[in-house]
């Protein structure tokens, strides 16, 4: 493993107090971040406007390798590429290039693998490998941006828990948002959140605003534990109650994703619960028809009671959305994530 800390992790700020110890001036550090996150540029020997001697210094202080290998598989119907990128200690991550009608998002990854253990998950069923470091997170769009995707969107929806991760997150959400960075606005970065109720505490505390989009999977308690075990410790209502604080302060957008399970989650009584939920939390509701796996006890809902369910909740006037399943093929949509890991 590489000892030097990785450019990729490092903010503009930090890497001024780096510089100066080092007896260099604080303006390379605009320099070194500017061919990186503007030209596109990650080899140093390549950064023209610095000289021979600091660009030695610099990479005997730093590292700038990147992945160690990214794969692409497209979807067959073209509107996803999922990447699988080799990190470092040979772990595997993926996320994935979603075309929407004007732009590119990117679906990211926060950990490999996941501790929650959402049952419908294949994340989940993959188990928990490790947190990401903050230059992990970067990297996912820096590759993305080399192979040419112009990435103008981003959803904490890949891989992990991002909310269990949050020191980390935040530095790479502050490269990633950062004007000397990759400035993409802290309104097209959304962070999925399981609920886990000491980041959103933080969250409030530490005066942060992104858009969340909460995974809700029951509105009430039982149901919930049986598929999220998250729920012992973290009670739906107590969540409830803090993200409307959260919304509060900030007028954030909130998405309400519920992931729909036969005979589990899709009853009249239980698509009232998230009804009342969303009018409560003023959120918009996306439903996700289960993508199904060998590995995964459950299954989706047919597409007649999924337009049932979207008209009921539309005439009981919440607003309501019915996410597309992109990349199915590939295994590349949400809660998909994890197929390279297991078949490792
Ligand atoms: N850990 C975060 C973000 C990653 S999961 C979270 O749970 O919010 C992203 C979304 O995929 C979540 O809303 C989750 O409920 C959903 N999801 C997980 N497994 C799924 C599956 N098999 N089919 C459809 N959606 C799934
Ligand atoms: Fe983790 Fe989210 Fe999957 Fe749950 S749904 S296991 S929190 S990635």
């Amino acid at each position: 493993m590489n000892e030097k800390k990785s450019i990729y992790g490092t903010t503009l700020e930090t890497l001024k107090v780096t510089f100066s110890g080092m007896g260099l001036r604080p303006f390379v550090a605009s320099q070194v971040l500017s061919w990186i996150y503007k030209k596109n540029v990650t080899d140093v020997r390549r950064m023209t406007n610095i000289s021979n001697d600091v660009k030695l210094k610099i990479s005997q202080r730093l590292s700038f390798d990147r992945f160690k290998s990214v794969q692409q598989i497209p979807s067959e119907d073209e509107l996803a590429v999922k990447l699988i990128c080799e990190l470092q200690d040979a772990q595997k991550i993926e996320c994935v290039v979603l075309k929407e009608k004007s732009h590119l998002t990117l679906c990211i990854s926060s950990q490999a693998g996941c501790p929650v253990d959402c049952k419908f998950c294949l994340t989940g069923v993959a188990g928990f490998k490790r947190n990401l470091d903050a230059s992990e997170i970067v990297m996912q769009v820096l590759e993305a941006k080399q192979l040419g995707f112009d990435i103008k969107n981003l959803v904490f929806m890949g891989m992990g828990e991002p909310l269990l991760n949050y020191d980390q997150l935040f530095i790479a959400i502050e490269i990633l948002n950062s004007d000397w960075g990759y400035n993409i606005g802290a309104r097209h970065i959304t962070i999925s959140t399981s609920g886990y109720l000491a980041s959103i505490n933080r969250l409030i505390k530490d005066n942060r605003f992104v858009n969340l989009a909460f995974s809700v999977g029951s509105a009430f308690p039982v149901t919930r534990n049986q598929i999220m075990p998250i729920e012992a410790r973290n009670p739906i209502l107590k969540v409830a109650r803090r993200l409307h604080d959260y919304l509060k302060l900030h007028n954030r957008k909130l998405t309400l994703e519920y992931t729909l399970l036969q005979s589990v989650n899709d009853s009249v009584f239980e698509i009232e619960g998230l009804i009342n939920l969303a009018k409560y939390l003023d959120a918009k509701i996306n439903l996700i028809n289960l993508n199904p796996h060998e590995k995964i006890p459950f299954k989706p809902i047919d597409s007649d009671s999924l337009s049932l369910i979207k008209e009921r909740i539309q005439s009981a006037g919440a607003r309501v959305t019915v996410r597309f399943k992109k990349g199915q093929d590939i295994a590349a949509a949400c809660g998909q994530l994890g197929e390279s890991i297991i078949s490792n």
